[in-house]
This record gives C-alpha cells, sequence and structure tokens, in this order.
C-alpha cells in the first residue's frame, strides 16, 4: 500500500489507453497524472510493455523530475511533463506519443491548418509546431529544454495551454495536455485524428481553403462558450 496508490492506478489507466487507441508502438509514449496537493505525479516507468505494465510499476516523481517512489526508471521524457506541471499550475495530466500522423507533421515542421470543423470543435487555431531547439539546449539537458521549448514558444505566440491543449514538437512528435488524464489522452486521440484528415485534405487540394472565421466561432462556442450545446 502506497499513498500514491489512486494515483498511480489513475496514471496506469490513462497509458493503457494508448495502445488501444492506436497511438503508440512498442514502448513509445508515455501518460503521467498530477496529484498538486502533494506535488507529485505518476508516470510510466521507461522500457516496459505495456503488456507487462501494473499500478504499481507506475514511478512517482516530484516536479525536479526527482522520483519519490518506485523501483524502475522513469520515462525518459519526465524532465518534460515536470516542467509543464511545475509551470503550467491548471493542467492534471500529460501525454506524449509518436502517433503517425502527428508525428508526420512534426518531422515537416509545420502547424496543423485549420481545415475544418473536427480542428475547432477543440482549438480555434492551427495546432502549434514548435520549432525545433538550438544546439546549445540540445547539448544540455534535452528533455528539461524540451518542456521550456514548448512554455517559451506558448508565451512567444500569446497561446493559452488551457485553449490549445496540444502542440507539437518540430521533429520529434505531439504532446498534448488536460484538466485529467483521461482528457490529456483524449486530446492526443483528437490530435492524431485532426492530423490525419488534415494530411489527407492537402493530398486532395494542395492549397485546400482554411475553415471561414465565422465557422470556426460558431463550432468553439457550441462547445465551449455560455450556451454549449454540442454532444455527438
Ligand atoms: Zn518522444
Amino acid at each position: 500500500m502506497s499513498k500514491y496508490d489512486t494515483l498511480k492506478k489513475s496514471a496506469y489507466d490513462a497509458n493503457l489507453q494508448l495502445p488501444k487507441l492506436g497511438l503508440v508502438l512498442f514502448t513509445f509514449g508515455n501518460v503521467s497524472a498530477v496529484d498538486r496537493a502533494e506535488g507529485v505525479f505518476a508516470i510510466k516507468p521507461s522500457g516496459v510493455p505495456y503488456e507487462e505494465l501494473t499500478p504499481d510499476k507506475m514511478v512517482i516523481v516530484d516536479f525536479e523530475a526527482k522520483v519519490v517512489e518506485g523501483t524502475l526508471r522513469p520515462s525518459s521524457d519526465t524532465k518534460t511533463h515536470a516542467v509543464l506541471y511545475k509551470h503550467w499550475h491548471n493542467i492534471g495530466g500529460i501525454v506524449h506519443t509518436h502517433s503517425t500522423y502527428a508525428t508526420a507533421w512534426a518531422q515537416s515542421q509545420r502547424d496543423i491548418p485549420i481545415y475544418g470543423t473536427t480542428h475547432a470543435d477543440h482549438l480555434t487555431v492551427d495546432v502549434p509546431c514548435v520549432p525545433p531547439m538550438h544546439d546549445d539546449m540540445i547539448k544540455g539537458d534535452y528533455e528539461h529544454e524540451t518542456g521550456f521549448q514548448i512554455i517559451n514558444y506558448f508565451k512567444d505566440k500569446g497561446l493559452s495551454q488551457e485553449e490549445v491543449e496540444m502542440a507539437l514538437v518540430g521533429n520529434h512528435a505531439p504532446f498534448t495536455w488536460g484538466k485529467t488524464p483521461a482528457k490529456a489522452v483524449y486530446n492526443s486521440a483528437v490530435l492524431e485524428a485532426i492530423a490525419q484528415m488534415a494530411y489527407m485534405t492537402e493530398n486532395i487540394k494542395a492549397d485546400a481553403f482554411r475553415l471561414k472565421d465565422s465557422l470556426i466561432k460558431k463550432h468553439y462556442e457550441r462547445k465551449h462558450g455560455p450556451d454549449s450545446y454540442y454532444g455527438q
């Protein structure tokens, strides 16, 4: 028994969703779940296949990425998660995958243009692609810097992490987050769908039209506005 059992279970459940949703291959990808009161988060151990995961294998880590409880090594992306939790106080879960379509956009270093209402139901701007980091950052504490790379880019572009719960890291892959680990996983699946649709749209019509502002506003507000009524 551990006082972190509930947190570990919540991270475990969310991690198992990734292979079920077809978002990961082998051990790629990880989900973490935070406990703000305790100042820790639970994250997948490094290199453990999803079918061998159990709740008690989850590693408890603080916001400095120091292991608080657990015998296995935490995911190699732990420092990125720690930085995001430390600086973005209102997020409850983080997901990192190398899902195919979202990663293809990241590798192309392109934002995903807002082409349709599926996209607009979730965010009103292009999915941001954070440019690859400078060499001195890569040589330094790489995973730690990845967190700052995302945070600084959002700051520079005036993006809110509450409005935009996803980002592509250039030449790498996506990170998503949300108020809960389950919402972060949902966002990861939504991002993959949006990425696939946008890819196909450009294949059918290279100069496809972006969604009109009036439609962006309409779709976003019916889901998030004061009079929201969306639910399929
Ligand atoms: Zn990665």
